[in-house]
């Protein structure tokens, strides 16, 4: 605490994100980072632009990323802003959208930087307790006084919610906006992206990252789509703080990334796959995992002390994550790496249960 401090940053209590560890000997699979590299055409666009004119500015309005990105989706590039990583995105969007003073709803088990930011921008939050199999119930998000945000798939539980129910909150909160987080959509199978409902909603928010599916955690490029009023409102935001989120090596990258659409098919499939048969692994040695839709999973087994078996993985070498929060507090979220590393952890996951 300083004399120095606004109330603003008294009241803040900052998100802690998880460990970086940087002993190349750890499995990290703790930030649901892609275990792969991105694009070797990620990294030929940002060398050129390296060696390009960096002694100028990046365009403003990253009209080239916003135009990738907007073919990949079926919207237009006036449907699409962009940031510096979701978490910037989701900032502004709360500064943009979500009134000071007014209750906003999410569900208490979901993304922790939801509350970090109401606190910052002083909107109180409803934190809305999952139902008994963690999934969320449409009803409890109706009627929203400053509106509703939630991750889709839901994280940490990585539970993809259907659009039909999305649907059902977006209807019932016609005057506020609904921000659907779709940072792992690209891992859920049979799951659609709420992006397809831009058209019908204007009250629909989704944002998506670089940072999960398309291996650019280390690049910071998020990104909202909506009507073009609620982009038209980020970008207020955006160029009252800094008309520059987003960097020339930053554009370049990312905008390749939506363009090689093939290597993210390949990557994202076998992710996937390596989901599949880790879920399977998992079960056979009795844990009881639930239905995942990204790149992630979330298991706890009877009789086992799961922070301890964090603590014994971590002394292996493998970094998982494990949650305070007693409500999760007996379970694991353990991101998916390669198929090596996964049979690696398995291997030492079996020495620490014996
Ligand atoms: C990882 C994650 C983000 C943030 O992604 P960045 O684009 O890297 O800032 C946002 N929301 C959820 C739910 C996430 O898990």
């Amino acid at each position: 605490m300083s004399k120095f401090w606004t109330p603003v940053v008294k009241r803040t209590d900052p998100y802690v994100p998880g460990e970086q560890l940087n002993d190349p000997d750890v499995i990290k699979l703790n930030t649901n980072e892609n275990p792969y590299k991105p694009s070797p055409r990620v990294i030929e666009a940002i060398t050129k632009t390296a060696t390009g004119d960096m002694q100028k500015y990046p365009s403003p309005t990253a009209d080239e990323l916003r135009e990738a990105i907007a073919e990949v989706n079926g919207v237009k590039k006036e449907n699409v802003f962009v940031g510096n990583g979701s978490d910037e995105v989701l900032a502004f969007a709360f500064y943009a959208f979500f009134e000071e003073g007014k209750t906003l709803k999410f569900p208490a088990i979901s993304y922790s930087f939801y509350p970090v930011y109401s606190k910052l921008f002083n909107i109180p939050f409803e934190a809305i307790p999952l139902q008994d199999d963690f999934t969320l119930r449409a009803e409890h998000y109706f009627d929203a006084e400053a509106g509703v945000i939630f991750p889709n798939p839901n994280a940490p539980t990585s539970i993809y919610w259907p659009l039909e129910e999305v649907k059902r909150v977006l209807e019932a909160n016609p005057d506020v906006v609904v921000i659907v987080d779709e940072a792992y959509i690209d891992f859920a199978v049979g799951g659609e992206s709420a992006v397809s409902l831009i058209d019908q909603y204007p009250n629909l928010l989704v944002i998506q990252t670089t940072s999960k599916s398309r291996a650019l955690a280390g690049l910071r490029v998020g990104l909202a789509i909506g009507q073009p009023e609620l982009i038209e409102g980020l970008v207020r935001i955006k160029d009252s703080f800094n008309s520059y989120t987003v960097d020339q090596l930053a554009l370049a990258g990312a905008t390749e990334a939506f363009r090689d659409t093939d290597y993210f098919e390949e990557k994202r499939q076998a992710v996937i796959a390596t989901r599949i048969e880790t879920v399977a692994a998992l079960e056979e040695r009795g844990f009881d995992v639930l239905p995942s839709g990204a790149n992630f999973v979330f298991a706890k087994k009877d009789g086992v002390d799961v922070e301890r078996l964090y603590e014994q993985l971590k002394a292996k070498k493998v970094l998982v994550r494990h949650f305070k929060d007693p409500l999760i507090a007996n379970y694991l979220r353990i991101s998916i790496g390669t198929d090596e590393q996964m049979d690696e952890f398995l291997k030492r996951l079996d020495e620490a249960l014996v």
